[in-house]
């Protein structure tokens, strides 16, 4: 309720805005040439289309501004690390992980590279698995993360 009457109000001030506006360009035109009202008029209807043009233009910056923002949340969901045993040495690593891409990682002791095999499983709650398990941000699955040469 409280909204609608702050909606009215503006619309109210932007119209007093465009009829002060137009009534000043119909007096100004007119004394210049031609009538009051046909310049009255062709001012109102240009300030028109500007609203219409500008108000488009900030609907096509915001939604922008959101496809942005959910690639963002895509791009920080889809990074995360985990701590790995090196296939060649068992030294743990932490090895950061990308879901959208195929990872590998230098082992710090041994310098050996290692591939990483991802594989993701749904479980009931109740189950246990025997591996590395990584629960996936907003959901009920896990990521089964193991180590390959
Ligand atoms: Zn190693």
């Amino acid at each position: 309720m409280q909204n609608n009457k702050i909606q009215l109000i503006l619309i109210g001030a932007s119209l007093s805005i465009t009829v002060i506006l137009s009534t000043l360009f119909g007096f100004a035109g007119s004394s210049i040439y031609g009538k009051f009202w046909g310049w009255f008029w062709i001012t109102f209807l240009f300030q028109f289309v500007g609203f219409i043009a500008w108000n488009s233009f900030l609907i096509q910056k915001e939604e922008a501004f959101q496809q942005k923002a959910a690639i963002d949340t895509l791009d920080k969901f889809s990074k995360f690390a985990v701590r790995l045993n090196c296939a060649y040495c068992k030294q743990p690593n932490n090895v950061p992980i990308q879901l959208n891409q195929k990872n590998s990682f230098k082992c710090e002791s041994c310098n050996q590279t290692n591939g990483v095999y991802m594989q993701f499983a749904a479980t009931t709650l109740t189950t246990p698995i025997e591996s590395v398990k990584i629960p996936l941000p907003d959901s009920e699955s896990f990521a089964e993360i193991k180590v390959t040469r």
